[in-house]
């Protein structure tokens, strides 16, 4: 047979345009043919490339951070350390897909599992909370703020929360936040003398200014707030109370501080403090008239999607909080805050209200002379991570305080145990000292505590790996 006879219709040869119409059409396939096998490697790239592979850059920045971590002693009230679980968790699928709404009623398809699993988390939170409602969905601890005064207020309206010198938290209201303009905002503050919360001043400012809602919750007050009292002066000049519990959530779950959850209208908390979980918040509350509202302003009041991926480790998080270890873990955060407070005062140093019954150990600066500036850079230097805060009676400001706040939350999450924040305590005293004294921190005693804290990275590694 010649080579001919593929050219040939029924018998009979093709004609030349046929045969160039064949010929373009071999063209086609094979460039479609070899569009799909790039198509093939470049998807199996996509797919395989690993980050180490596809950026060294950032790559090479998360190494450096966890080494960071590593080598250091964090002390950051705000931060914590998460488990490889909930980790994992935050690292999902779920980060492909947009779930704007609520379960049950989403404006995307393939909602099934987001559905799923918003209810898992917000099933686990009323559980660990105790209470009726969650919203699992505010990216962060300001918009969970954010929403319930939207949800709470008019433009106008008065807000009473603590002083900032005192313990307030920024997202409540203050010049600083953006909600600022839009509303009043009176304050009560502590007594000076004891550094406590004075609910004879909580009654006085609220009758004079009625405001419409009342905040309790702190970022840097480091003892047992009285729910019950606060709910008396919202009862009496008939106002919302909202309880922010970011800072410890993790000790009320556990009945080692009392719930506000039976005495406030809202309760707020941020997932990443105490909690243990990813950086987002949650809203809690009984009221159910009240809670539709809150589920407005959240979605579509003041953000869109929820990030799912985030809610997953929210909800690996809730449940971690549920089990014995993590009672034991709240525990020893505030058996080690104690320890360190002995400590300091047995160095003579002083501390804001003379102790604590959380996980914060406030120092006061005052009498050693001290500002945040100088004390928080040197501690850097040698290692260890603190944060400055204004406190109450400050002579200074919020950018220059006379406040170092420190919490054992992240380093008794790491393993640290009672020995060895006192160990840090004398640590921080003697460079506190050393300061005063010479105005600086000596190579020597900067070398040591180097070592000390490189031990301590030691003994109790950060590792995620398998
Ligand atoms: C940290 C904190 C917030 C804000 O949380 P972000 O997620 O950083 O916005 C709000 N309230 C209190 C009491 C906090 O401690």
């Amino acid at each position: 047979m010649s080579t001919n006879n593929i050219w040939k219709i029924n018998g009979q040869p093709m004609t030349n345009t046929i045969k160039r119409i064949w010929e373009r059409f071999l063209i086609i396939i094979s460039q479609l043919k070899r569009q799909v096998n790039m198509n093939v490697v470049t998807v199996n790239q996509f797919f395989k490339t690993s980050l180490s592979k596809s950026d060294v850059m950032v790559e090479s920045i998360l190494k450096n951070e966890l080494i960071r971590q590593t080598t250091s002693v964090n002390l950051i009230a705000s931060e914590n350390l998460v488990s490889r679980a909930v980790l994992e968790a935050q690292n999902n699928v779920f980060i492909n897909k947009c779930a704007e709404g609520y379960p049950g009623c989403r404006y995307y398809g393939g909602c099934m599992f987001a559905d799923e699993l918003e209810r898992v988390a917000i099933a686990r939170a009323k559980h660990l909370f105790k209470c009726e409602y969650a919203n699992v969905q505010p990216h962060s601890g300001s918009q969970m703020n954010q929403a319930v005064m939207l949800a709470l207020l008019s433009p106008g309206d008065t807000i009473m929360e603590m002083d900032l010198k005192c313990g307030e938290h920024l997202t409540h209201e203050s010049a600083e936040n953006r909600f600022g303009i839009w509303f009043k905002s009176v304050s009560y503050g502590v007594n000076p003398e004891t550094g406590l919360i004075d609910m004879n001043e909580v009654l006085n400012v609220a009758i004079r200014h009625r405001p419409k809602l009342i905040i309790v919750g702190t970022a840097s007050y480091p003892r047992t707030i009285d729910w019950k009292a606060f709910r008396r002066v919202a009862d009496i000049v008939d106002s919302f109370l909202l309880a922010d519990i970011s800072h410890v959530a993790g000790l009320i779950v556990t009945g080692l501080q009392p719930s506000p959850i039976d005495h406030c209208d809202v309760v707020t908390t941020t997932t990443h403090k105490s909690l243990r979980g990813p950086h987002g918040g949650l809203i809690l509350s009984n009221k159910q008239e009240l809670f539709n509202r809150l589920s407005n302003t959240v979605f579509p009041g003041l953000q869109d999607g929820p990030m799912m991926n985030i809610i997953a480790a929210k909800a690996v998080a809730f449940l971690e909080a549920q089990q014995d270890g993590y009672r034991i873990w709240a525990k020893s955060v505030i058996e080690n805050a104690k320890a360190m407070v002995e400590r300091f005062k047995t160095k003579k140093i002083d501390i804001v209200s003379n102790g604590t019954d959380n996980h914060l150990v406030m120092i006061d600066l005052k009498n050693l002379e001290l500002t945040d500036k100088q004390v928080t850079s040197w501690l850097d230097r040698c290692y260890i991570t603190t944060n400055k805060n204004i406190i109450p009676n400050d002579l200074l400001s919020t950018n220059t305080t006379s406040g170092l706040r420190l919490s054992t939350c992240a380093c008794t999450s790491r393993g640290l145990k009672k020995k060895d924040f006192e160990r840090i305590a004398d640590m921080i005293a003697d460079i506190l000292l050393e300061i005063k004294d010479k105005d600086k921190v000596s190579l020597p005693l900067e070398t040591k505590t180097r070592m000390e804290v490189l031990d301590l990275a030691d003994k109790y590694p950060i590792c995620y790996s398998v």
